[in-house]
């Protein structure tokens, strides 16, 4: 029987890897050279690696593992699932228990009238629903010039090409003909970086602006949706000034443009509530799930949708679908652990224990010579790196060179943060203890001094001049 195991030799096990595996968002030639970290077990918050380390996953892997490693139900959900039945459709009217009783928790959990899933097996392809489903909503009501979807730059919904069109990573839409037609995108809600010398509640008031600015550009007669993140994540937890939102919803409204809340990051917990969009105070038509949905057991994602959506769309036929919308071992997954997150009280922790106390222990990174702001809502937080914090200066270097090194220094101190550009950022299970949150703060400020005398040495704590 072939086995996997992990037992072979780290220097083995690098250089096979870099013989035959093509990593996502990864420079492959750099790779190479230095060899993947190898990851072999985990529990809890912790990983472990091919050489031994113990590494604080301040992450939760991609942002999923909300329940945190090791929960032996999830497994036991999986595998009575798999004898019972380990796979079928839910194609041209048939369906299967997990589905169903999927479906219905998510009902029972979202918000307002946001009662019906369609599911699908990741967040990019929930997103390419929702890019099909609104336009067909608006066709089937006799307003087929609604087409264009108004998303915002440094957003992130998937990697597809229909979810990567949403998104506005430049990056992404330099490669491979992004993004298709009809999709718009303004500027995003960053006052650290693009306020000036606006009040954080002024520049959240002007960036919504922008949006009834493109929507009248447009012609409210051809937008079909508003998609956005209650919080961007992989844009380096951008948590929005508190007029945004209200201002973008009150647009929405008088438009009539619908808005797809991008869940799949905030969903489950991250933000304190089951929803970003409970914390944030907004009432979209449709939210995008994944990630923490199964605390990324297993794959699944979907689209909750609203009833007059779901009707709409119920009246034809939608042709859409994915082999494994709804697959039943994934679903089962992620009804058990829908029942972890509420029966375990992982949600109100962090809302009311673990959250405030994380908040408060990371908001003192702020104390630290290289750290400007340190924001967070629930457990999704960043810092932002500068040289001169009173004038909230990037760096001279290009974007990205002063994150990578503190990057670097996080994952020698056996934690994982990340980077984008010069913002770190965190993310950890929902379960972390009070203690362990200690140790993550300890081991951040850590890799912060050891940047800050690495930025010193290589001469890189110069600010860039303003533009
Ligand atoms: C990760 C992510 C996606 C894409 O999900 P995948 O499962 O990687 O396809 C979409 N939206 C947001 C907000 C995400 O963070």
């Amino acid at each position: 029987m072939a086995q996997i195991t992990n037992s072979m030799p780290t220097a083995e096990m690098q250089a096979l890897d870099a013989a035959h595996h093509m990593h996502p968002f990864t420079h492959g030639a750099d790779l190479g050279k230095k060899g993947a970290r190898i990851i072999t077990r985990a529990d809890g918050v912790w990983l472990t690696d091919s050489e031994g380390h113990r590494i604080l996953d301040g992450m939760a892997g991609l942002w999923c593992v909300n329940v945190g490693y090791g929960r032996q139900e999830l497994v036991d959900a999986a595998t009575r699932q798999m004898s019972e039945l380990p796979f079928y459709n839910t194609f041209f009217q048939t369906s299967h228990l997990p589905a169903i009783k999927l479906a219905e928790r998510l009902a029972q959990l979202a918000p307002g009238d946001l009662n019906h899933v369609f599911f699908a097996g990741s967040g990019s392809e929930a997103n390419d629903t929702n890019l099909r489903m609104v336009r067909t909503y608006w066709e089937l009501k006799g307003q087929p010039s609604k087409k264009a979807v108004i998303s915002r730059w440094n957003a992130y919904h998937g990697s597809s090409v229909g979810s990567g069109s949403l998104g506005g990573m430049k990056g992404m839409h330099a490669q491979g003909g992004m993004p298709i037609p009809d999709i718009h995108h303004i500027d995003q809600p960053n006052w650290w970086a693009e306020g000036g010398d606006m009040s954080p509640e002024e520049f959240g008031l002007a960036r919504a602006r922008l949006l009834e600015e493109k929507i009248l550009e447009l012609g409210p007669e051809n937008v079909a949706a508003f998609i956005a993140e209650p919080v961007q994540g992989a844009g380096g937890v951008i948590i929005p000034p508190e007029t945004y939102w209200p201002e973008i919803s009150r647009i929405l409204k008088e438009y009539g443009i619908l808005l797809i809340a991008d869940e799949v990051i905030c969903g489950f917990g991250r933000t304190g509530n089951w929803f970003g969009s409970q914390t944030m105070g907004i009432e979209p038509d449709i939210m995008t799930i994944a990630k923490g949905l199964s605390s990324g057991y297993l794959p699944i994602g979907g689209s909750i949708v609203s009833s007059e959506i779901a009707q709409v769309i119920g009246d034809a036929e939608f042709n859409h679908g994915y082999t494994y919308s709804g697959h039943p071992v994934a679903a089962a997954v992620a009804l058990e652990n829908l029942r972890i997150l509420d029966e375990d009280g992982i949600v109100d922790a962090v809302r009311d224990r673990t959250g405030p106390y994380l908040q408060k222990k990371f908001k003192g990174l702020t104390e630290h010579p290289l750290v400007g702001e340190a924001t967070i809502v629930g457990m999704m937080g960043s810092i932002a790196l500068t040289p001169d914090k009173d004038s909230r200066a990037a760096f001279e270097a290009e974007s990205g060179t002063v994150g990578y090194i503190c990057r670097e220094r996080c994952f020698a101190n056996d934690l994982v943060m990340r980077h984008v550009g010069d913002r770190m950022i965190i993310s950890p299970p929902l379960v972390i203890s009070e203690a362990e949150i200690d140790t993550l703060i300890e081991r951040a400020w850590t890799s912060l001094d050891e940047c800050h005398a690495e930025l010193k040495r290589q001469g890189l704590m110069k600010a860039a001049r303003a533009a």
